[in-house]
């Protein structure tokens, strides 16, 4: 069972693929070549973007995965929780969050104050998208990819009850309330 997807696609694969590259050009342009840039992928929805950002960057880097997950009982905004941490330590090393979406910036706001509270060298965060309108944290993205309204979207790695991961392009869902998690 799943919910309809809307027949109007928000970005195109092509789309996609244009934006991603112009993102690795700005990440490139702010980070030495001297030195590995250490890429912190937020799980899962962020595995699909992160590896066509890697792969059109031309930053020697070094990869790790971290798990950050919300429990919502749909009247609060839900406790984060760490579900899986990184491998390594990042003290001292140029860290790059990938996330694929900041809505209300909750997620991200964890995740930057767990990894600040770290010691990296520096630390900055690339996102697919982002739903400014969502926002109830103050947070910081040095790279945009896409600025969205206030729909739920899937596609491109971004999921609703695990489907949808797969599709090349991003679409929204068909509905009238937003499903919240
Ligand atoms: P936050 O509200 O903390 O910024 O976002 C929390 C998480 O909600 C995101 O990491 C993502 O997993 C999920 N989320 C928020 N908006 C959307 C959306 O439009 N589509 C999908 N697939 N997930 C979303
Ligand atoms: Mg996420």
């Amino acid at each position: 069972m799943g919910l309809p997807l809307s027949k109007t696609t928000l970005f195109t694969e092509d789309q996609i693929h244009k934006r991603v590259s112009e993102l690795a050009r700005d990440i490139d342009a702010d980070h030495r070549i001297d030195e590995p840039l250490h890429v912190v992928v937020a799980l899962k929805g962020s595995f699909v973007f992160a590896a066509d950002l890697i792969r059109a960057m031309r930053t020697p880097l070094t990869l790790d995965f971290i798990a950050i997950g919300s429990y919502a009982d749909g009247t609060t905004a839900g406790e984060i929780q760490l579900q899986k941490d990184l491998d390594s330590s990042i003290e001292g090393r140029p860290v790059l969050i990938v996330e694929d979406i900041v809505d209300t910036g909750r997620t991200l706001r964890y995740l930057q104050d767990l990894l600040r509270a770290r010691s990296p060298k520096s630390l900055r965060t690339v996102c697919l998208t982002t739903k400014p309108s969502r926002r109830a944290v103050e947070v910081t993205v040095e790279y945009v990819g896409f600025e969205v309204g206030d729909h739920f979207i899937v596609g491109y790695g971004l999921d609703h009850g695990e489907r949808y991961r797969h599709l090349a392009h991003i679409t929204t869902i068909e509905e009238t309330r937003e499903p919240r998690r």
